[in-house]
């Protein structure tokens, strides 16, 4: 029986121009209804993640900024500190390795970055030096603190609501989702994933983005009747 559903946000509730999906929408609305608790968790920032829960009508907590940050009801935890991120980020723009984004005004735990061109992997190289971890979401590179990955939002939601691994099911497309993949949980993927997640996955659906999702959604919802 599957209690909750932690779902990554960008190529997986949204098609691949990054806008929301109906047919997503509308599968977490029936989970829901159904008794499945849904909540996603992506690197975006926490007043994006306030406006899908409220609009989607998501009721279980969210969390930006990869787990960094959750908000439940009307309060906003942070779970992170942005001090190493923030040094990281600032010496790769003195570096001119990397430029900002948009939402990095709206961090609190996280700083976001798009590297200049060939640079991807020396910041990587370089973070180790700097005891920060950067991850890319497909969507955008984002440094973090060691341990602040979506794996960390799971255990969260397993302890805030006592949940065993086999209640659970995730959904992602990308690397950065790998960290909530652990044993146990039913794995699930729309078509448009990674190799490497499809290959570990138990459930892949046929359509790909929001509308594979949708379908897991459904299929997850029926294996529970
Ligand atoms: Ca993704």
């Amino acid at each position: 029986m599957i209690k909750l559903v932690l779902m990554d946000v960008d190529g997986t509730i949204t098609d691949r121009e990054r806008r929301v999906s109906t047919e997503a929408v509308n599968a977490i609305r029936k989970a829901q209804r159904s008794g499945i608790m849904v909540s996603l968790v992506s690197g975006n920032v926490i007043p994006v993640m306030y406006a899908l829960k409220t609009y989607v009508g998501i009721e279980s907590p969210v969390f930006g900024e990869n787990g960094g940050i959750m908000l439940d009801g009307d309060s906003v935890q942070p779970f992170f500190d942005i001090t190493k991120p923030r040094q990281f980020f600032d010496t790769l723009l003195s570096m001119g390795l990397a430029q900002g984004i948009l939402t990095n005004r709206w961090r609190e735990t996280s700083m976001g970055y798009a590297p200049a061109k060939g640079m991807e992997d020396r910041i990587v190289k370089m973070a180790a030096e700097y005891d920060v971890e950067v991850a890319n979401s497909g969507f955008s590179w984002h440094i973090l603190n060691r341990g602040q990955d979506k794996g960390f939002a799971l255990s969260i939601l397993m302890r805030k609501f006592n949940l065993k691994h086999d209640e659970i099911a995730v959904i992602g497309d990308s690397f950065n989702d790998l960290p909530m993949f652990k044993d146990g949980v039913v794995k699930a993927v729309p078509s448009n994933a990674e190799p490497e997640l499809r290959k570990i996955a138990n459930l892949v659906s046929e359509r790909s983005h929001g509308k594979g999702t949708a379908e897991l959604l459904l299929r997850i919802v029926r294996s529970n009747q």
